[in-house]
């Protein structure tokens, strides 16, 4: 795989500070039952990291001693690390919000056949990539069958209340162009999407978050292969908007990996990028537990334009139309 990091780092983008840390996103492990194009994780059957209890009770003692309101999981799939449910079930006791980046097709691996029915009982919310709601597209971009086996997903969520205004579950889903382009308008997607997904396949959605591709991992490595890198990051540029900066995702969240180290949003952590309020250092998260970060500086290069091009892309979706900023993206 070819590394986007070494065109990234000069960059112009403006500066960011950080307000109140809100959300704390923990990536649970590598692991994957997919392998899609896209990914910027480049998870998968084979990776094998994965967080461990310990790293996990940290996680639990952070929320508590800085107050955070959101604990959002990702991967991989977060599902298969097999603390998940244990992690779920503390931070819902701890009160803590807990979102769950499902990749729809966990739901229907064998030994997860119950993972929906656990989901709801807790009140997780979902957020769960279904990039285009045509199979041939979804199938291109994430595997063949992946369609079908998302809308089996998505109709067990349903069925529990998932998606219905009336239940209090919340199921969100996640629009990533198939390409080198920006994305659509969220409002104007997230109306066909629901005309469609119900129309066609009598599903229902609370949501549609809309996000750029990033130019980093598997999408950046096939952008510098067909010579598209350039192209791309010009695409961004131009349309980079500066009043998107006030909700991109690194004000107020911090992402863990699986170790434990602290980074300034997913896609810093995917390249490693540490912490800016850190210095050159990795941080790790015990570090951080007596520590505010209001003020401090994130670490910015040149994939930050993802975030702030068009609409804007927070890890919930466009920026604009976002009562809260979500956290990140895809799983
Ligand atoms: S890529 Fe990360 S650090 Fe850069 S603007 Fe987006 S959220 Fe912030
Ligand atoms: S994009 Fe999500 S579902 Fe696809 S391989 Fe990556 S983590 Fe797995």
């Amino acid at each position: 795989m070819r590394d986007t990091l070494p065109l990234l780092l000069e960059t112009h983008f403006p500066a960011v500070a950080r307000q109140r840390v809100e959300t704390l996103q923990a990536n649970l492990g590598y692991r994957c039952n997919q392998s899609c194009t896209h990914c910027h994780v480049a998870a998968g059957p084979q990776r094998t990291e994965e967080m461990i209890w310990e790293t996990m009770e940290l996680l639990l003692r952070y929320a508590a001693a800085r107050h955070i309101e959101n604990l959002d999981l990702t991967g991989g799939a977060p599902e298969l690390n097999p603390y998940f449910r244990g992690l779920v079930i503390r931070a819902r006791q701890q009160k803590l919000h807990v979102m769950d980046r499902c990749n729809l097709t966990i739901l229907n691996e064998p030994g997860q056949e119950d993972l929906a029915v656990f989901l709801a009982d807790h009140a997780v919310e979902i957020t769960a990539s279904l990039p285009c709601y045509l199979e041939e597209n979804v199938d291109q971009q994430r595997g063949k069958g992946v369609f079908e086996s998302s809308l089996v997903g998505l109709r067990q969520l349903n069925d529990l209340g998932y998606g219905r205004s009336d239940s209090g579950l919340t199921l969100n889903l996640v629009y990533n162009p198939l390409g080198p382009v920006l994305p659509p308008d969220q409002l104007g997607l997230e109306a066909a999407y629901k005309q469609e997904l119900a129309e066609h396949y009598g599903i229902v959605f609370s949501r549609l978050f809309v996000l750029a591709n990033m130019p980093i991992q598997r999408f950046g490595s096939q952008l510098i292969s067909k010579g598209q890198f350039v192209p791309y990051m010009k695409l961004l540029k131009s349309a980079h908007r500066d009043e998107n900066l006030e909700a991109v995702m690194c004000r107020n969240l911090i992402s863990v990996d699986w170790q434990g180290y602290v980074y300034d949003c997913d896609f810093n952590q995917m390249l490693k990028l540490p912490l800016g309020a850190g210095g050159a250092d990795r941080t790790h998260l015990s570090a951080l537990l007596d520590r505010e970060l209001i003020g401090a500086k994130v670490r910015v290069a040149d994939h930050c334009y993802g975030c702030t091009a068009g609409q804007g892309s927070s890890c919930g979706g466009a920026l604009e139309s976002m009562p809260v900023p979500i956290p990140v993206m895809a799983a």
